[in-house]
């Protein structure tokens, strides 16, 4: 695609990293066909390329962001769906993530949106706060018919909506410290304990550092680090994304100068993305580029690790059908596509792959609550694919997911890992009945 930015918007690093992703755009449109939006609305500015254009328009003009691109770039998931399609190698993810933060800069949303974001911004990230917020929602409860017929209240309506009835306790695994490994050494890695998941299943990351305990890693806690910035940094918060980034990074590099790591391990795949992004999110600082670098060459999926390493025999053969879906930000985010259904079959289940694998369930983060009704329709696309596998049980890596499709499945959404715990000689994952274990298809 041809570009017309003069050099003094070039000077600019941000715009300049655009244009080099502009440039390489050919506008054949494959990646209109695996775009859940598009597929969705049938829109051409709600499919990737439309988007791309009206970014380019926007960035090449130098102008502030109005009302048409900031509805089309709102409904854009960020499921990256469309960098695994594309033939030239258009990286979206940079080039919306720089149109979110314009965006962000240079348009005035309305008041009641404002507010709802600044909320999000404020509490999500946040367990403590996250916590109580989901308390609090069971007050709200009540009002969610009423909020739904309100436009403007939609978002509240649905984040009741997704606020789970009971929370469990926080895990005192989370707490900073070190998890020795059972005999002898194999490892030291660090866990990301992270934001919303440590609330709303603490159980993750638990059953993660008592699989990889017994399989002789270390498991270190590093004192400072915490959210991602994943949640902000898709709304746009460039500075508060960024000060997250600097935060664990530098929580991460104390822990590899106090003993070294083998990995940072991150359960949640949304995460995973943004952390393996830290090195390009930071390299403008000079403080940071290269550790940031360095802690994103170190990020892995739970996944991704326990393929890395030598597995013993399962400790029961489950045999049980599972259906594995593939959180956008792990297939196409993290190009992990293998690893996942490879560590269930290896341990013993069924492994079923749902129609229509590629398009997003419509969590994205905070999509889910500002995109509701998108979001809805994309949920029950995909709890019909999953439901037409015959899985007794579905299995996958983010806990967005996790909390999207359970919302509307008849089976048991769990993560991965809990299941592989599981087979391994773990307890049974809370919420799986034990018929559905070991009832083969
Ligand atoms: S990130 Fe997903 S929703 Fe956004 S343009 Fe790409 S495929 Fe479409
Ligand atoms: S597939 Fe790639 S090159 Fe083709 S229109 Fe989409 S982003 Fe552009």
């Amino acid at each position: 695609m041809q570009t017309n930015f003069s050099p003094n918007q070039l000077a600019d690093p941000h715009v300049a990293e655009s244009e080099k992703i502009l440039r390489k755009c050919v506008h054949c449109g494959f990646c209109t066909a695996t775009c859940p939006t598009y597929v969705t609305l049938g829109n051409e500015l709600d499919s990737p390329r439309g988007r791309i254009y009206l970014i380019k328009d926007m960035l090449e003009n130098g102008r502030p962001a109005d009302k048409e691109i900031v509805t089309h770039i709102d409904r854009c998931l960020s499921c990256l769906a469309c960098m695994t399609t594309c033939p030239s190698g258009v990286n979206y993810m940079h080039l919306v993530d720089h149109a979110r933060a314009h965006i962000q800069e240079t348009y005035k949303r309305p008041l009641i949106d404002r507010l709802t974001r600044a909320m999000l911004a404020f509490v999500l990230p946040y367990p403590r706060r996250f916590r109580a917020a989901l308390k609090l929602a069971k007050l709200g409860r009540p009002f969610i018919g009423l909020f739904e017929r309100i436009q403007a209240l939609k978002p509240l309506a649905a984040m009741l909506k997704l606020a789970p009835a009971s929370i469990p306790a926080a895990s005192p695994m989370a707490s900073p410290g070190s998890h020795a490994g059972q005999g002898a050494k194999r490892g030291r890695v660090a866990i990301l304990t992270g934001c919303a998941q440590s609330v709303l299943d603490p159980a993750i990351n638990e059953t993660t550092i008592s699989l990889l305990t017994r399989l002789g890693i270390e498991v270190v806690v590093p004192p400072g680090e915490g959210c991602c910035g994943a949640l902000v940094h898709h709304m746009g918060r460039e500075e508060a994304a960024l000060a997250s980034a600097r935060q664990n990074v530098d929580a991460w590099t104390r822990a590899i100068d106090q003993g070294g790591l083998d990995a940072i391990i991150i359960t949640a795949s949304g995460c995973g993305t943004t952390i393996k992004d830290y090195g390009f999110m930071l390299r403008l600082d000079p403080a940071y580029a290269a550790k940031a670098a360095r802690v994103s060459a170190l990020a892995k999926d739970i996944t991704e690790y326990l393929a890395g390493i030598e597995l013993p025999e399962p400790a029961r053969k489950p045999g049980t059908v599972v259906a594995y879906h593939s959180a956008c930000s792990m297939q196409h985010g993290q190009k992990i596509t293998r690893q996942p259904k490879e560590l269930l079959a290896k341990a013993g289940f069924i492994v079923r792959e749902p129609r229509e694998g590629h398009l997003c369930c419509g969590s994205a983060g905070t999509y889910n609550i500002l995109q509701s009704e998108i979001s809805a329709r994309l949920r029950d696309r995909k709890v019909k694919n999953i439901e037409a596998t015959g899985a007794a049980i579905v299995a996958t890596g983010n806990i967005g997911c996790i909390t999207q499709i359970a919302s509307a499945a008849s089976m048991p959404v769990v993560h991965t890992v809990k299941l592989l715990d599981w087979a391994y000689g773990g307890p049974r994952p809370e919420g799986v009945r034990e018929e559905s274990l070991v009832a083969a298809e």
